[in-house]
């Protein structure tokens, strides 16, 4: 579902992506880790068409997004891809199933009480239904990023990106949210999973993808990479974080 091919990406002359060959197959989970600045979250925000880029190639869902992106070619790929980010960004002045219903309106054209339903039904399986007409800022940050996991699953994407989903939340709070994810990912949804969680990727990732400095290291099962790994730098990495 997700191709790129020799992705390069500066940042002004700071070559943060180099030559990345990443791909992603339907119903792959895909779990993307790597020290702090290694390109993670700029590669999945290429994926979506949040960052431009200056050569290479990205395919997803069979559709080519250029380096530049017209916005039409963003909102054909966004209607499909999901993201969820760190900090939620959900509506602080809209309630909880406001947030969820809104972009299937606008951009699916549901008519609303189908919209509802679907939100209702979203909010029940994210274990929030009778928050729903609750503001953001009275919900815990666990909460939060559910009800924003309940509004990117109500377009009904064919991709989900996440960007360290639980790395704002008190430690408490994360295993709720991994417990949504991991059902999704039960439920063969298609995900691509920026996380620190090392237990959540080797248990529930089917590929698990090093990056640093702006490259691909090494990929591999969740076993070959974790008991496994080839390469020094990726021992070293794992030696700090596990
Ligand atoms: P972290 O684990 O800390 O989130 P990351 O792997 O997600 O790190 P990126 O955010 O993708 O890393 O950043 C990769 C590199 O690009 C870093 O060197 C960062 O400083 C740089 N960078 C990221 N965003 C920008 C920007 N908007 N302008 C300039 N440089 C940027
Ligand atoms: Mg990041």
């Amino acid at each position: 579902l997700i191709e790129t091919r020799n992705l390069n990406k500066y940042f002004g002359d700071r070559h943060v992506l180099k030559n990345i060959d990443f791909r992603v197959a339907k119903q792959e989970v895909v779990a993307l880790i790597g020290p702090s600045g290694s390109g993670k979250s700029t590669l999945l925000r290429c994926l979506n068409g949040l960052e431009t880029y200056q050569s290479g190639s990205i395919v997803i869902l069979g559709h080519r997004l250029p380096p530049v992106a017209t916005p039409q070619q963003l909102k054909v790929i966004r209607r499909d891809v999901g993201m969820v980010f760190q900090n939620f960004n959900l509506f602080p002045h809209m309630t909880v199933l406001q947030n969820i219903i809104e972009a299937p309106i606008l951009v699916r054209k549901l008519p609303k009480r189908l919209a509802t339903d679907m939100a209702e039904h979203l909010l029940a399986k994210v274990g929030l239904a009778e928050k729903r007409h609750v503001y953001p800022n009275q919900l815990s940050g666990g909460q939060k990023q559910r009800v924003a996991i309940a509004r990117a699953l109500a377009m009904q994407p064919q991709i989900l990106l996440f960007d360290e989903p639980t790395s704002a939340l008190d430690p408490e709070l994360v295993g709720d949210v991994l417990a949504v994810m991991r059902q999704l990912a039960e439920e063969a949804m298609t995900m691509v999973v920026v996380t620190h969680e090392m237990q959540f990727a080797r248990e529930v990732s089917c590929r698990v993808v090093f990056l640093a400095e702006g490259q691909i290291i090494e990929e591999g099962s969740p076993h070959e990479l974790f008991r496994h790994p080839q390469q020094e730098r990726t021992r070293l990495f794992l030696e700090r974080v596990l």
